[in-house]
């Protein structure tokens, strides 16, 4: 379903190829007799395996989480090498039993390791654990398996065969863990949708800074604490100088990249908790928190500085780039219009008395 709408289309083809794996590898197992047979036992083992580690991959790869792939192949090698140590017939059930179940396991209890992880950051602790609560089922009941098939060999015909009518409820169990682990697997996909969309609809488009919208939102919220908490923030309102004669004698893409190369540029003098955004046309506003007006002083002029210092080349040319800025701290009286038309004050004052310079709005 995915694969056409193009979500996460590689995750999606993991997935898609895992449960062709799982199935395949389920077919040669349902071929098993009391024969010595490789392709029954061995290669059916390996591919339901290997189903199994794609679908780490998969949900790996949707979240952006780092591969586990070469662990996970090197411990698929060891586990194969040690089902080549007895031969493949139902005689060495338990044997080989024992082993798929301890891979199985750890597979599905990193798997669910890493969906935890993903989930974290958009759901909270209790959502994210029901969330991967089957694939951790799927992870203990392979433990068990190997552990009840390590203690009572006995029941080896039983765990560790399929075809018996006692293996019937141990299949349909199998059955719908596997429909609950493709449900959350989509689920996953749509989350990582969600996520991506958010992100889409917060971030400026050519600049790739935090758009006015996102930065009105972050300033409520820095105002509500303000206002339950004292906690003083300060806006740089800055505007570029002369902008329309930058796009005038270079042309609007000239222009466009002196934007881009400004949000560049200024974000790596800025902290990570700074909120830097574009607010308008060549209008940028950086969201200071817990910061008193000297110390956004001082931020600002490394800002105009560093602005000035940086050269632009376009078709042979440098462009040279400079900006006016404004500062406002949060007062008692202020609203957060209140506080913006300050910030926007200063700035015009800068603009006024000469530009690429700071003004400060008075305390
Ligand atoms: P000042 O120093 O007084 O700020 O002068 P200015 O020329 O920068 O200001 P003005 O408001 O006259 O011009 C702003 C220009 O910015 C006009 C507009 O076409 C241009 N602009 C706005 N958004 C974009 C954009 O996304 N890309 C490009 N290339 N230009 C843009
Ligand atoms: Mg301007
Ligand atoms: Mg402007």
């Amino acid at each position: 379903m995915a694969y056409p709408l193009r979500i996460a289309p590689k995750a999606c083809s993991y997935f898609s190829i895992a449960n062709l794996l799982v199935l395949f590898g389920v077919y040669l197992t349902s071929l098993r007799t009391n024969e010595i047979s490789y392709l029954s036992w061995f290669i059916a083992d390996l591919c339901m395996l290997s189903g199994f580690i794609l679908l780490r991959r998969g949900t790996q790869r949707l979240f952006r989480l780092a591969s586990s792939l070469k662990s996970d192949v090197s411990l698929l090698t060891i586990t194969a090498l040690l089902m080549l140590t007895t031969p493949p017939s139902a005689e060495s059930s338990t044997t080989l039993g024992i082993l798929f179940s301890l891979m199985a396991s750890a597979t599905f209890l990193l798997l669910a390791k890493d969906n935890f992880v993903a989930l974290r950051t958009s759901a909270n602790k209790y959502v994210a654990i029901v969330l991967l609560s089957p694939i951790a089922i799927l992870g203990i009941t392979f433990l068990f398996r190997a552990v009840a098939l390590l203690m009572i060999p006995s029941i080896g015909t039983h765990l560790a065969t399929i075809q018996t009518p006692e293996a019937i409820p141990m299949l349909w169990f199998f059955l719908i863990i596997t429909l609950f682990i493709n449900v959350i697997m989509m689920g996953n996909a749509l989350t990582r949708l969600v996520q991506k969309i958010r992100l889409q609809a917060d971030k400026d488009y050519l600049t790739g800074l935090w758009n006015r919208r996102s930065v009105h939102q972050q300033l409520t919220q820095l105002h509500h604490f303000w206002l339950r908490e004292g906690k003083e923030f300060s806006l740089i309102l800055f505007d570029l100088d002369f902008f329309k004669q930058i796009n005038d004698s270079y042309g609007h893409q000239a222009g466009d990249k002196v934007l881009v190369n400004t949000a560049s540029t200024l974000s790596k003098v800025l902290r990570t908790t700074d909120i830097f955004s574009r607010f308008g046309g060549e209008e940028f506003l950086v969201v200071l928190p817990v910061t008193d007006t000297k110390s956004a002083v001082i931020i600002a002029e490394k800002l105009r500085e560093t602005l000035q210092a940086s050269t632009l080349t376009w078709q042979g040319e440098t462009i040279d780039v400079s900006a006016s800025f404004g500062i406002a701290t949060i007062r008692h009286e202020d609203n957060l219009e209140a506080l913006l038309s300050r910030a926007d004050n200063a700035m015009y004052q800068a603009k006024q008395t000469g530009r690429n310079n700071i003004r400060t709005s008075p305390a």
